[in-house]
């Protein structure tokens, strides 16, 4: 049976492959149980993430116990992986109770701050066989920030070739143009600074934020100019959520397992979607 694997191996395969991971949130045993129905039917790996307040929710202990039982259920490998993680201590934890990949966010601090928190957390990952995700330059949020001024947090490939070299993280979120939340407008990437970027930090695998809303011919470039794994989470919490409300207009029944049923499918289907097209279908 295999168990939870770290990160790298995935985005070793998937760069070999000319392909990405998609990185799929989940918040509740239900989004956990689609996702797991998707990379099922599909024989794929994925990597399986959490944000804090995920956490601050289910508790370590429950989403480590869910994501262990999960991976038995596939053949293929899979990573549970900390999303955003924001501080030396979450990861830490994370690490402690069984999470096989981390991502330390330290994207808002200076240059020199965000190279030394990631490089701590490094040490420790790696000594415990857990993979490392950094953020060089920021992925804001589509609420925040729209059209021009978004550029100025867009990572400078020098800065990413030392970013890595210090560090020595295993995957490197980039900013390119995407964004977390719903995207208000026309989504545009600068692929000349994503090739340039991947030139600049060899094998590290670099990841796409705000995957969600991103149209397929752009994500199938972005993965040509080198990303390698995907984070999908707003598609999936949207689909999700209108399932229960549909489910729950639509009748008054009160058994949950059946008023959530829709809901699961709805985000598996989203799940399949999104795992084929980081696949390149
Ligand atoms: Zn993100």
């Amino acid at each position: 049976m295999p168990k939870l694997c770290p990160s790298q191996p995935l985005l070793e395969t998937a760069q070999r492959s000319g392909v990405a991971i998609a990185a799929l949130n989940f918040y509740n045993a239900e989004t956990l149980i689609a996702h797991i129905g998707a990379a099922k039917s599909l024989n794929a790996s994925i990597i399986l993430q959490t944000t804090e307040s995920t956490i601050n929710y289910l508790g370590l202990n429950m989403i480590v116990g869910m994501a262990t039982a999960a991976a038995e259920e596939i053949e293929q490998p899979i990573a549970l992986h900390l999303d955003h993680g924001g501080s030396y201590d979450l990861a830490a934890r994370c690490i402690d109770h069984g999470y096989t990949s981390v991502m330390i966010d330290g994207s808002k601090l200076s240059f020199a701050d965000n190279i030394a928190l990631t490089r701590r957390v490094a040490e420790l990952a790696h000594s415990n066989d857990v993979s490392v995700e950094g953020e060089l330059g920021h992925v804001t949020h589509n609420d925040e920030i729209s059209g021009d001024d978004i550029t100025k947090f867009y990572t400078r490939a020098e800065d990413a070739a030392e970013f890595v070299k210090e560090t020595r993280v295993d995957a490197l979120a980039v900013a390119v143009g995407t964004a977390h939340g719903f995207y208000k407008g026309k989504v545009r990437l600068d692929f000349d600074r994503l090739t340039q970027i991947k030139k600049a930090v060899g094998s590290t695998a670099l990841v796409l934020h705000g995957g969600s809303g991103v149209p397929k011919e752009l994500v199938r470039r972005a993965i040509e100019c080198g990303i390698a794994k995907i984070n999908f989470g707003t598609e999936l919490k949207d689909a999700f959520t209108r399932g229960v409300k549909q489910s729950l207009c639509d009748t008054d029944e009160i058994d949950l397992r059946k008023t959530f049923m829709p809901a699961i499918e709805a985000v598996r289907n989203v799940s399949i979607e999104k795992i084929s097209l980081c696949r390149g279908y």
